[in-house]
């Protein structure tokens, strides 16, 4: 026998996280990492904070697990504070970021295969180099290949576009079309924002076309960028949309959100999860949002985002042959390369201690735990400068 007990599916680093302390993990051998990675933009609390420990350990304590079959006081609470702080009217909750885009996809159809709908729209167009989750449907979801070999066949009913291309997205509407999914902010793809004309213009052709726009705000979303979720920068909402990695500071947790008008087609029996929305998750996801879902703390990771961001472009500047640019939104900033970025980030976390995240489009991710401060920032910086100094892009390919 030579597989690994552990599914080998993960080409996994010699770094052995068993323990974490706000921003940092420490790992078997006693080392240090500062992490700002957190979990691909989960830990948002970072590693050890008091009020997301005290209320999974309260509700452990008190109720875990019961199934949807019973009412949920802890549900219909969470419910609400996510209604409250969002454009949404409802909400799905899941256990992870590719149910909840699964949900999401389940509503669009759902939408248009209602009694008063259209049911040909089947189909929803999605994007280059976009990245939906693992699930049979969210790989059809996306263009890229590598994800499909060996897999096929797909799912029906999607259709790739270039991403940021408000014409092709408009010359692609026919009378299958149910609507768009989309990243507002692409983070596998390499911390891409869409510009404003696109967003904009994806909510008009969905008035226009009576379609769903669909956000896919799973990375972007919860108070990453320093608004609720990304869309509010753009001064636009969806009609459905998929949440998820911070929404739960660890926990897995995850959340498909729709205006009532979206979730017609989603009543009774419909959709369901044994664990979705289960007390225990429920207590994780409250604590979060009762942390991050005020003006003050998104004004903080805002004024925390311009700040990193400042210090990153100043930086930058000092290797020209290295690093191109700086872009992203709040704490969810991406460092583009002019250099592969992966073996760079290996460099950062093998020989600075430094965790960040690679992304296509040769992007370094920075996703710092948004409870980072001048200290993180300050560290970080000290790190990022000595890995930069110390780097041969020859040498490390
Ligand atoms: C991580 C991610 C997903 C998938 O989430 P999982 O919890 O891994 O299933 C989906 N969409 C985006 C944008 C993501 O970043």
């Amino acid at each position: 026998m030579s597989i690994s007990p552990l599914m080998p599916v993960y080409p996994r680093c010699g770094v052995r996280p068993v323990r974490g302390e706000n921003c940092h993990l420490i790992d078997e051998d006693g080392t240090r990492y500062l992490d700002f990675a957190s979990g691909i933009a989960v830990n948002l609390l970072g590693h050890s904070h008091p009020a997301l420990i005290g209320a999974i350990q309260r509700q452990a304590e008190t109720l875990m697990h019961v199934s949807n079959l019973y009412g949920s006081p802890q549900g219909e609470k969470l419910a609400q504070s996510l209604v409250d702080a969002t454009f949404a009217d409802t909400v799905f909750f899941t256990n992870s970021g590719a149910e909840a885009v699964e949900c999401a996809i389940k509503t669009a159809r759902a939408y248009h295969q209602h009694a008063d709908g259209d049911a040909n729209r089947t189909e929803l167009i999605t994007f280059t180099n976009a990245f939906h989750g693992r699930t049979m449907a969210t790989i059809s979801a996306s263009n890229q290949e590598k994800m499909h070999k060996g897999f096929q066949p797909l799912l029906p009913g999607f259709v790739y576009c270039e991403f940021d291309d408000l014409e092709a997205a408009k010359a692609l509407i026919g009378p299958k079309t149910a609507g768009f999914l989309v990243e507002p902010i692409q983070g596998e793809g390499g911390i891409r924002p869409a510009s404003q004309e696109f967003m904009s213009g994806l909510r008009a052709l969905c008035d226009e076309h009576d379609l769903m726009l669909v956000l896919d705000e799973v990375q972007c979303g919860v108070a990453r960028t320093g608004k609720m979720y990304a869309h509010e920068h753009y001064g636009i909402e969806p009609d459905v949309m998929a949440s998820a990695k911070g929404i739960g500071g660890g926990f897995p947790l995850g959340a498909c959100l729709a205006t009532e008008k979206a979730a017609r087609g989603m009543g009774f029996g419909t959709h369901g999860s044994t664990y979705g929305g289960n007390p225990l998750a429920m207590a994780a996801g409250q604590a979060v949002m009762d942390t991050v879902a005020n003006d003050e703390f998104l004004a903080e990771v805002t004024a925390k985002g311009e700040r990193l961001r400042a210090r990153l472009e100043q930086f930058i500047g000092n290797y020209p042959d290295l690093f191109d640019c700086v872009r992203g939104m709040g704490l969810m900033l991406g460092i583009r390369m002019k250099v592969e970025s992966r073996p760079f980030f290996v460099h950062l976390r093998d020989n600075h201690k430094l965790l960040t995240v690679a992304a296509g489009d040769q992007t370094l991710r920075v996703l710092p735990p948004l409870v980072a401060d001048e200290a993180e920032f300050d560290e970080f910086l000290d790190k990022l400068s000595a890995g930069a100094a110390s780097y041969d892009p020859a040498v490390a390919a």
